[in-house]
């Protein structure tokens, strides 16, 4: 029998009727994908993932028609509900009477009110919490570092950057009272997951950890990924609160939920999958959840599609990354050899972070086929 895991000494922070940290039982969430303005999709999605065991269900708002109808999801679900700010920091006062928690990513205050200082971006933060009994996360992701923190390290150094990022909001909120917050460290990479992880929990094992791979991708793979980077994490008491990315149809979004929950009994167990390759020696494809935010529905079609078409090209060491939206897309792809982030009627394909143009849904996947055979090519790679 595998001996227990003592948990990191973290805080309890509530949300809603959960606490995360505490030495609470590990929540597991999820994010819903509909659209936040159709209330009656979001609100049946919300329901299924609480209801598949989602201690906290995320929706992204991003306008005043998203807000409106968060009020009214509010009044139909009792999921814990949490919301996910992305460019506009000041839509916090608008969502925060209806939502147990607020996510704001440190590497996007400064898309509004440039020349505001983000300390005082945060302190408006804290007081709309304050104010509405909500939570905060310090949601921090290697593909949209705050740029003032990023340019401060080398180029290569990508875990500095996120880092100190997010010890620096620590150190902010905390310098103004406000310690209902928990921290995300979010990669793409497991083994960059890992080391974010320790590294803070080293530094501030008091702050509750929100763990997940950021763009996990498709499942079987998407699982695979999140285990090796939450697996060692867990077992050595890291992380309060998980959520598995996975890039599935809206009907699928449980499987999250479920998948989540396995790798917690597994850790549990003492199952784990060991040592295995992280997949950086094969092809390795990056493909975010999809969200509220994604352009065109047939974004999730389109990530499987790119799994399909690219099969032959699975031994040889290449990263491809698919992304639902402009948000996060021109940012995590630039790291990728091969990238496409979608619009709403065309599909952006880049070469590392130079674009190459923007392509139908049909006409991208030709394209893409054609760049992936050069690089094979320029390589000097056989395909076999
Ligand atoms: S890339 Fe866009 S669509 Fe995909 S999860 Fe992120 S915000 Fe949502």
């Amino acid at each position: 029998m595998a001996e227990p895991t003592v948990r990191n000494p973290t805080r309890g922070v509530r949300v809603g009727s959960v606490t995360i940290g505490g030495g609470h039982p590990i929540v597991v969430q999820s994010m819903c994908a509909t659209k936040t303005a159709d209330v009656a999709a979001t609100v049946a999605q919300a329901n299924a993932l609480a209801e598949a065991g989602a201690g906290v269900v995320r929706i992204a708002v991003d306008t005043f028609r998203d807000v409106t109808a968060l009020a009214a999801i509010r009044q139909q679900t009792r999921a814990n509900l949490s919301v996910d700010l992305q460019e506009d920091y000041r839509l916090a006062a608008d969502v925060a009477p209806w939502v147990d928690k607020v996510r704001y990513n440190p590497g996007h205050l400064h898309h509004r009110e440039r020349n505001r200082p983000w300390q005082d971006k945060v302190r408006f933060l804290a007081d709309v919490a304050v104010r509405h009994d909500c939570a905060l996360r310090v949601g921090v992701n290697c593909g949209s570092v705050d740029p003032a923190i990023r340019k401060k390290f080398p180029a290569e150094d990508s875990i500095g950057p996120m880092l100190a990022s997010a010890l620096e909001h620590c150190d902010l909120l905390e310098g103004l009272g406000f310690l209902r917050y928990c921290v995300s460290l979010k990669d793409s990479d497991p083994a960059k997951v890992v080391e974010a992880n320790v590294r803070f929990a080293g530094q501030r094992p008091e702050v509750p950890l929100h763990l997940g791979v950021t763009e996990a991708g498709m499942p079987p793979e998407g699982i695979r990924k999140t285990r090796i980077a939450l697996e060692p994490l867990l077992a050595r008491g890291v992380g309060d609160t998980i959520r598995v990315s996975l890039t599935v149809p809206n009907a699928r979004k449980h499987e999250e939920v479920q998948a989540g929950r396995q790798i917690l009994a597994d850790v549990a167990a003492g199952r784990l999958l060991g040592d295995v390759e992280t997949g950086r020696n094969g092809l390795n494809i990056i493909s975010c959840p999809s969200c509220s935010r994604v352009e065109n529905e047939a974004f999730v079609e389109l990530a499987h599609r790119v799994r399909d078409l690219t099969a032959y090209a699975a031994h040889f060491p290449i990263t491809i990354a698919v992304m639902g939206c402009r948000v996060n897309g021109p940012g995590e792809t630039d790291e990728a050899d091969l990238g496409l982030w979608c619009g709403p009627k065309h599909v952006n394909l880049k070469r590392g972070s130079a674009t190459l143009g923007a392509f139908g849904y049909e006409e991208v996947l030709a394209r893409l086929k054609a760049e992936l055979d050069a690089l094979i090519a320029a390589k000097g790679w056989k395909v076999p």
